[in-house]
């Protein structure tokens, strides 16, 4: 009998990790892709002849990637060259102050007592051990789950994990429980931005979101050649296991036959029969009928609310006035009108923070002074991509304010035409169709957010979901979590055994 065939839909790390992992499992898989290259959101972009990781930059939960390596035979040290990174972050604020984090807790504990009072750190302590506490209580029970649901959370949080979380108080907002634990309104800050890595406000982001503290404790590694260099290494070893990537070509339509998936048919015209498909686009493309009328189905009724979108700019440049780390954050005092700005009046922040990645920095090399560098600089921005409201003028001005409040925190950088790539919600909605540029799938706003994300299964037979739209949620790891569980949810269907009876009346359709 043939191999059961495979399409999948987007070469994001979803669509790679279920890729990979079917390959590797014998079936026949074909990749179709969109872009011109692996990785979706992972992506470079080229400036004054530099490669720029110019997506995602932290790199963290190896344990992820070490999982999904092992399962295919291999392992992350032995196909990559990651590092750790001794500092987590370096912030800094407009009245001057700076603070580090450090991967070593009892450094950051020194760092807070010296940026703040010997009481802050200890309350800063206090934290780390909250966000460990709900990091554990929730890392079996969510994380790792497919599809957990609100009435089964009870039993599988068990009477210790009901506990941490009751403690935590589950229906408060991120920024209503750091203010509890902290009285310096700069560490309520930097550990509110947290919200943002999955696209939301601190304000509306449930406290649950904390644990992220404790993800970056477990380590935040470099990975030699970028982030891209990840997403290749997951196509290279994708198609040493058979798996074929077709780029450049968009899927139009998901094709139904009754209950059954029965495969796709691209922009072109063509055809390609399945058994099988993963699809690793944003659900909000399946729910606004981009792939059919009939693959509807496949997404949740309700459209929840955007995640955040981003301007960014990434730059070959000299710096100059303070030293970088790797990952380094610059915030203002007015951190409300940001998410005000964003969420409630949909336009760019006034008061921006300011997020700039220094990719030739934090694992040991130093850049020469007046030497050109290769930097990712990050403003959040509402998902506005499809609407009319970016216009140029507001696009440039963001782009002031920006680059003058990094220069009152003392950090200078030039900006000429040749040195740097601006990309806006625009762009990100043109890749990811269907989303207004919202780089992290729905925002995660209520407590109730983290349960309304589908899992990898589907209502249509043999259609399964991957990508930070889907359980459990966006960034890096976690999209690779999905498509990990796709891969499992469609090895485990009945579609494996059973082919198609349009199998053997596939007519023109061709597989690859
Ligand atoms: C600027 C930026 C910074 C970020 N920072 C971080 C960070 O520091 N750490 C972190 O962990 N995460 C970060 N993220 C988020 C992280 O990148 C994403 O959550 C994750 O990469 C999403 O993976 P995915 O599986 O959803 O696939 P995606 O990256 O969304 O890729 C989906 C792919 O599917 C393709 N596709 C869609 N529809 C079709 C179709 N119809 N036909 C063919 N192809 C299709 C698209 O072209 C795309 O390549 C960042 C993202 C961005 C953009």
């Amino acid at each position: 009998m043939s191999a059961h065939r495979v399409v999948v839909v987007g070469a994001g790390m979803g669509g790679l990790v279920s890729a990979l992992q079917l390959a590797h499992q014998g079936l026949d898989v074909t990749v179709v892709e969109a872009g011109h290259s692996p990785g979706g959101k992972v992506h470079q972009r080229h400036v004054g002849g530099a490669a720029i990781d110019s997506g995602p930059t932290v790199f963290t939960m190896r344990w992820v990637f070490d999982q999904i390596f092992e399962s295919v035979g291999t392992s992350l040290e032995s196909e990559l060259q990651i590092s750790p990174l001794p500092v987590l972050a370096r912030h800094f604020w407009e009245d001057g102050s700076r603070l580090d984090l450090h991967a070593d807790l009892a450094q950051s504990i020194a760092a807070v007592r010296e940026f703040s009072s010997p009481a802050e750190a200890d309350r800063f302590a206090g934290f780390c051990a909250t966000a460990k506490r709900v990091y554990e209580a929730l890392e079996g029970p969510f994380i790792r789950s497919t599809a957990p649901t609100l009435m089964g959370m009870p039993s599988r949080l068990g009477a210790r994990g009901l506990g941490v979380l009751t403690e935590l108080g589950p229906f408060r907002s991120l920024w209503h429980s750091l203010g509890q634990h902290f009285k310096d309104p700069r560490l309520q800050q930097l550990f509110g931005r947290y919200a943002t890595y999955c696209g939301s406000s601190p304000w509306q982001a449930p406290a649950t979101l904390m644990l992220i503290a404790q993800v970056e404790l477990n380590g935040v590694w470099s990975v030699h050649g970028g982030m891209h260099a990840l997403a290749r290494c997951l196509e290279r070893l994708a198609q040493a296991r058979g798996a074929v990537f077709k780029y450049g070509q968009a899927c139009q339509d998901i094709l139904v036959h009754g209950p059954q998936v029965r495969g796709v048919r691209l922009a072109n015209g063509e055809e390609l029969f399945a058994d099988s498909v993963v699809f690793n686009g944003d659900v909000a493309a399946l729910r606004e009928g981009l792939l059919g009328p009939q693959a509807r189905a496949a997404a949740p009724r309700k459209a929840s609310p955007r995640s955040l979108s981003a301007v960014t700019w990434s730059m070959h440049t000299p710096t100059e006035g303070v030293t970088l780390d790797r990952h380094n954050v610059f915030f203002t005092s007015d951190y409300a009108s940001e998410f005000n700005d964003i969420f409630r009046a949909q336009r760019l922040p006034r008061r921006p923070t300011v997020y700039i990645c220094a990719q030739d920095r934090g694992t040991g090399a130093s850049v020469a002074a007046g030497q050109p560098e290769r930097l990712l600089c990050l403003v959040n921005a509402p998902a506005v991509g499809d609407g009319s409201t970016l216009t140029p003028q507001a696009l440039d001005l963001c782009e002031q304010t920006s680059f003058s409040m990094v220069a009152r925190c003392g950090l200078k950088l030039s900006l000429q035409p040749a040195s740097h790539l601006r990309t806006d919600p625009r762009d990100f909605h043109q890749r990811f169709p269907a989303t207004g540029g919202a780089l992290y799938g729905q925002a995660t706003h209520g407590w109730m957010s983290a349960f309304e994300r589908p899992g990898a299964v589907t209502p249509i037979q043999g259609l399964f979901l991957a990508g930070g739209s889907v359980h459990p949620g966006p960034g890096v790891p976690m999209a690779a979590m999905s498509g990990q569980q796709a891969a499992a949810a469609l090895l485990a269907s009945p579609a494996l055994t059973r082919r198609s009876p349009l199998a053997a009346t596939s007519g023109g359709m061709s597989m690859r």
